[in-house]
């Protein structure tokens, strides 16, 4: 058993260091953050030349040797040192959407999209979530009617969609076949430029984190698609949506290791140069102590991600792994985060240490993308219980 990385992953892992903290220094990070704007295009059009979108895909839009999960990973955490919503905006293309289209797709569907996003040139949103249907997402009833010609006028409303405004393409879930079990109802649908469709309504949903992802409710009125929309049959929508989800719980325990890292880092450069009552915070037993529990939640969420990783590379599937990598990576991220504020005293409290922000982004990792609990009836599941 090796637990260290490749050469490769460690030249990765420090080229993206290198990157992170030229491109995307806290100040640019919370100023993005107070006018609530999605992160420039070009900071992501320079990470496409750099090769790191396409870890998840087939190498022939790749351009990689091979498909990659553990590389996407190192990717991810040295991202969310810098911001965990920098890193929603890298995934939900690069690791969510993008892999769906390239496993379920037609051909023309892949061709149209894959090459944009291994170049950073668009956002991918995913339309599943509704007031009704959210931890029970095959409970949707968004309806998308065929037509005579084979179009489908697409009819309802969604919650919870993020930066589909500004996507490229968006995957949209609705229910074709409405007397069939729901599972079995449900059909994905391609939509170029959605931003630019008059038949769909946006309202964008204030959040308590993820300033830079504006996340919105929207409107379906009368959305008229083609036949070709359609990706991977008729009522197989649910298989292809499943596909993703597991990629989406490890990249979420990257998410969470990466960020919980940063903080720790800057919390022990703080501790061991802040003095009181004479000597620095960081020979305190009790502050020692809480970043000991701090670093081990981090590093036991680490190992339980690049697990997820490796298995899904030599087994093909991690479903089990990916869910505890993704519990115990935002959990992880929300103690720390918590804990780094605690540390830093009225520093931690200010915006201006970055901690706020990481505090409130935390919270969405424990809800987006299938809640704890979800998770842990998962884990509970596979464990045969
Ligand atoms: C900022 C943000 C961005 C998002 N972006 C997107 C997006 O781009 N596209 C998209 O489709 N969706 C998106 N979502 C939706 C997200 O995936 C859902 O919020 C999530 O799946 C939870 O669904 P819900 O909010 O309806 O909560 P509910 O399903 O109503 O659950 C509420 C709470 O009840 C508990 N609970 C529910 N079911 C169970 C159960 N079976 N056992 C135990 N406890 C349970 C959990 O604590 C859960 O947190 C986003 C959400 C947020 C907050």
């Amino acid at each position: 058993m090796d637990f260290s990385l490749s050469p490769e992953h460690q030249a990765l892992k420090d080229m993206s260091r290198r990157f992170v903290e030229t491109e995307f220094p806290r100040e640019k990070i919370l100023q993005w953050v107070r006018d609530k704007v999605e992160p420039p295009r070009e900071a992501f059009l320079k990470l496409g030349e750099l090769g790191v979108f396409g870890f998840l895909l087939p190498p022939e839009y790749s351009g990689l040797e091979k498909v990659d999960p553990t590389g996407m990973v190192v990717f991810v955490e040295e991202l969310s040192r810098a911001s965990s919503a920098l890193s929603t905006h890298y995934g939900r293309a690069a690791v969510i959407v993008g892999p769906q289209i390239a496993r379920f797709a037609s051909q023309a569907q892949k061709d149209l999209v894959l090459p944009k996003v291994v170049r950073g040139e668009v956002q991918l949103a995913l339309c599943l979530t509704e007031a009704e249907a959210g931890s029970d997402a095959a409970a949707i009833s968004t309806r998308a009617e065929e037509q005579p010609d084979g179009s489908y006028l697409i009819n309802g409303t969604k919650m919870f969609n993020s930066q589909i405004e500004s996507a490229g393409f968006a995957v949209i879930a609705a229910r074709t076949d409405p007397d069939k079990p729901k599972h079995e109802g449900i059909t994905l649908f391609l939509v170029e430029n959605p931003g630019q469709r008059p038949e769909i309504e946006y309202h964008r949903i204030e959040t308590l984190g993820l300033a830079m992802i504006p996340t919105y409710s929207i409107a379906f009125n009368d959305l008229r698609v083609p036949a070709d929309a359609v990706i991977g049959g008729r009522g197989n929508g649910w298989k292809g949506l499943l596909g993703g989800l597991d990629n989406e719980r490890f990249y979420h325990g990257a998410i969470g290791v990466g960020a919980a890292q940063g903080i720790i880092d800057l919390v022990l450069d703080y501790v061991n140069q802040r003095i009181a009552f004479g000597k620095p915070l960081g020979r305190l037993q009790a502050v020692r102590h809480k970043l000991v529990d701090m670093q081990m939640a981090v590093d036991s969420a680490r190992l339980l991600t690049y697990r997820a990783a490796w298995k899904l590379e030599h087994e093909g599937s991690c479903h089990k792994e990916a869910s505890m990598a993704k519990v115990a990576g935002a959990e992880a991220y929300m103690m720390v985060s918590h804990q780094g504020i605690q540390l830093l005293g009225g520093f931690g409290y200010s915006v201006e240490s970055g901690l706020p922000m990481h505090f409130a982004d935390a919270k969405m990792f424990e809800i987006g993308g299938g809640a704890m609990e979800i998770q842990r009836n998962i884990i509970a599941k596979e464990m045969g219980l």
